[in-house]
Parts: C-alpha cells; structure tokens; sequence
C-alpha cells in the first residue's frame, strides 16, 4: 500500500485548483481538494462572472437612451439594485453546484475547510492529518486596502458585489482594471462616480494611447477622474464618508469608497515557510516553469504565484502541473502573448506589446491607428469613439501588438490574438477580406503607417 492517503492534494478549489485537481483525477491520481469558501473561487464567486453580469446590467443605461434614435419610445427606466443582486446570487450558486459536479464526476474528494501545510508531505484541516505524495497551493489572493487611517471604512470588490444598498455617491481608488471596471459599472447603475488614482494615467501597463482614449471615453461619461491624487484618511461624517486627500486637494464627501488598490497572494499563515517552501517578497510563492516550488514535490499555480493574474493563466497553469506529475511527460505554460480585456464602458481588448514595450524591443516600429464613430452611434447620437491600434515590426513584418477601445473589444481582439500569436504579418492582415459593416474590418483595413521609436 502506498504510504501516503492521496497521489494530490490541492489547497484552492478555484480556477486553477479545480482544472488540476480534475486533470489530475482523469490520470488516474487519486485526489482531493481543500476549499475555505466556496468551490469555484475568486472568479466564479467574487470576479470575472459576477463582475461581467455586473456590466451587463450597467450598460442597459446606454442601451435605453441609444433606442431612442432608432425610433424606440423608452418609458423612464428603474432599476433594482437588490434584484439585481439577487438574480446574480442565483447564477452564482448554479455556477458554484457545476464546480462540486465536475469535481465529484472527476472522481475528485472535496474537502470544506481551511487548510495549512504541517509538513512537505502532510496537510492539516480541523485538526486532521492527511498526507499526500503530491500537494497543489492554488489559494489565490486577497483585496489589500492602502495603510491609511479609516481604511476600514472602505469596501472592496468583495463587498461591493454584496452591497444591500446602492450608494449615491461611490469613491473608487485605484486605477487598474478592477477601478476602471467598477467605476463604470456603479456609474452605469445611477451613482455619481469619482475615481482616485495616485498616478499619471489609468491603466498602468496597457498601450499610453489605449490609456488617453479610455480615460477620455470615461471622463465624457461623467465618471471624474483624479489622477496623481492621493487619500490621507476616510472618516465618518453623519451617514457619509469624507475622504481627506493628500497634497492640500479638496476633501471629497461620498457614501462609500471601494478601493481596488492591488491583489496580494494567499500565503499568510499557510505553514510554506516552516516547510521551507520560498516567497517573494510580497507574498507570493516562488515557482519554476513547471509551477514547482523551492520544495520539490510542492507546486503553485494561479494568482498566488503572482505571474499572469487572469483565470485562463490559473487554469492552464493547473493543468500544466497535472500533466507534468501525472502524464506522459512535462508541460510549461508561455506567459507572452497572453489577450486580456478590460471590462469598462466602453470596454478595452489587447494582445501582444503596447508601442512602449515594442520599441524597447525592436527600437523603431510601424504604428496602424484608427479612430472612428460606431456605425450605431450615427443613428443613436452618441459621441463615444473606438479606438484600434496595430504594431508592426518593420524588419519582418510581424503584427507585434494590437489593441482596441470599442463595443466588443474583447470579443474582436480573442480572434485577433490568434493572428499575433501565430505571428502573422501585416500584409497577412491585409489579405484577409473584412467583414462589413463591421467595427473589427477596421484591423484589416488600415492602412496609413507611422514610424514610431528610434
Ligand atoms: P482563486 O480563484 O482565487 O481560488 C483560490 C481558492 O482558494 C479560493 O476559493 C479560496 O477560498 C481558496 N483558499 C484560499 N486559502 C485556502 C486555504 N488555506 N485552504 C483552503 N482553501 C483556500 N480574471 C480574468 O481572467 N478575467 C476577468 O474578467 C477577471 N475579473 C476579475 C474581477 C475581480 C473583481 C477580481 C477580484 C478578479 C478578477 N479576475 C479576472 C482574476 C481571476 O479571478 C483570478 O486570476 C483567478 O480567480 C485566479 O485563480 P486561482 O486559482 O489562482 O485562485
């Protein structure tokens, strides 16, 4: 018999938890997963679904008011914030039962618990031991709130997709893509909208001019935005908050402020270090291209290892690590080239380099842009514009980047990324017969170049 009771244990069951430890299973391990809170993790219970829903429902604002120009006669809309709440509460759990079938279909044992490493070969949950051959960290991350007096007074996304009522005047802190995202939704459901980011544009790591068009598309939406701003301290003032910035700038009165002020990896307190397992500085688990840790026959996925923070990097990572122990042979996940997308209003698509990352690498490149009216927006009057870019590597012609500021921007860019990471070419695009009346022909289209970098 063997000594150890599991060939996996896996502590997570989200994103990347749930793919390995099913992987895993179908290979023949024998299995089981720890879960502190719900099967599905941050992605199906606090984030990418609920947060999608989320602006579903915020757009319809826009919707109601476009129908007007094709002739509709929209009667003066209401919205519910709890039936809202509640209809996504119902997903979830539907989303959250399909997690705990397809594990228990996988063959996979579920465990409900909190669970911490008492050796490299031994986990521990509610006082009980079990060993395993193999142990999985897929324990994600958690919303960090800055050092500041009154922080506490502030929600996170957490909370905010749990609110009970819907605030009239929100604060955002931060300039990511959660910030962006919920700033947008929350402005799209009624409230007034402010967003605080201590530095020079929104979007730090995205394409500078992906960055303009956005905050310029925000900004014209009515959501205020305060760059190079920063909070002192939140206080109670009567049934609202007021937030005391740094620098002499006005005090801001709201009713709540949601900070999305970074993510940090779910390692505290999990027993790595008395094992021996390394972290960086921040938290996060130090792994290898395998996802192998400091401890030989301990493996971490997902956002606590702190590389690519997005659900499909968690799970192709997760099943990398499923097939390296239990397949034929090692597999690696590529972090380049990943297409993400930000779900703001008007939402943002992008794959490849931004120009400044180009031109780091290749010096000078060729820059394709193109700004443009939607074709709906003739008939509905809005003045929202899309945005596209395209960069190319002028020696061989390769589409090195492309990026998009427009309704279905994530859609477009998914089919766009194939094209970069098959590395294709610009005359490539250019064979390729556009779609019409598209926004997306747009990409095969363009056709003025300019030379940008050395
Ligand atoms: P998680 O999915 O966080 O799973 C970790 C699990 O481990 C959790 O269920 C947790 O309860 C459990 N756990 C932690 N510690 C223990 C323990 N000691 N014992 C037992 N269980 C434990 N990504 C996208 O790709 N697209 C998006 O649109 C997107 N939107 C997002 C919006 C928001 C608001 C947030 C917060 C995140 C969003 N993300 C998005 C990121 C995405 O959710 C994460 O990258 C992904 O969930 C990471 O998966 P994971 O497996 O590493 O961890």
């Amino acid at each position: 018999m063997d000594k150890f009771e599991y060939d996996f244990f896996v502590i997570g069951a989200g994103s990347g938890g749930v793919r390995a430890s099913r992987i895993a299973a179908s290979l023949g391990a024998k299995v089981a997963v720890a879960e502190a809170y719900r099967p599905g993790g941050t992605c199906v219970i606090r984030g990418c679904e609920p947060k999608k829903l989320l602006v579903y429902a915020a757009h319809f604002h826009e919707d109601f008011e476009d129908a007007r120009g094709y002739g509709w006669t929209v009667p003066d809309a209401t919205f519910s914030w709890p039936a809202l709440i509640d209809a996504k509460n119902r997903e979830i759990t539907r989303l959250e039962g399909i997690y705990e079938r397809l594990l228990a279909n996988a063959g996979v044992t579920l465990m409900r618990g909190r669970a911490t490493l008492a050796d490299a070969h031994t986990v521990e949950m509610d006082g009980k031991r079990i060993t395993a051959r193999n142990i999985l960290i897929a324990t994600g991350g958690w919303p960090v709130k800055p050092a500041i007096p009154g922080a506490e007074l502030g929600i996170t996304s957490n909370e905010a997709f749990e609110l009970k009522d819907l605030p009239k005047r929100v604060l955002m802190v931060g300039g990511g893509y959660i910030a962006v995202e919920f700033a947008g939704i929350f402005k799209g459901l009624g409230p007034e909208v402010t967003l605080s980011y201590r530095g020079d544009e929104i979007l730090r790591g995205f394409d500078d001019d992906v960055r303009k068009h956005l905050r310029g598309e925000l900004e014209a939406k009515g959501i205020q935005i305060l760059r190079g701003h920063q909070l002192a301290a939140i206080e109670r003032d009567g049934s609202a908050l007021r937030v005391r910035a740094g620098s002499g700038a006005p005090d801001l009165v709201v009713d709540a402020v949601m900070f999305a002020t970074g993510r940090s990896p779910n390692t505290h307190g999990l027993g790595l270090e008395r094992v021996g397992v390394q972290l960086e500085e921040g938290g996060a688990v130090v792994v290898d291209q395998y996802s192998r840790t400091s401890v030989e026959n301990i493996y971490a996925v997902g956002d606590v290892t702190d590389r690519v923070q997005l659900t499909p990097v968690a799970i192709r990572e997760g099943q990398a690590v499923a097939q390296t122990l239990f397949g034929a042979r090692p597999v690696s996940v590529a972090h380049s080239n990943i297409p993400s997308a930000v779900f703001s209003q008007p939402p943002v698509g992008t794959v490849g380099d931004t120009e400044a990352q180009a031109i780091a690498k290749y010096g000078q490149v060729e820059v394709y842009q193109s700004s443009f009216r939607p074709m709906k927006h003739t008939l509905s009057g809005r003045s929202e514009k899309t945005y596209m870019k395209l960069i190319v590597e002028p020696k061989t012609q390769k589409v090195v980047g492309a990026h998009m500021v427009g309704p279905d921007a994530p859609e477009i860019i998914q089919g766009i990324g194939i094209a970069v990471v098959a590395g294709l070419t610009k005359q490539q695009f250019d064979e390729t017969v556009g779609i019409h009346p598209t926004a997306a022909e747009e990409f095969v289209t363009m056709k003025e170049k300019t030379l940008r970098g050395a």
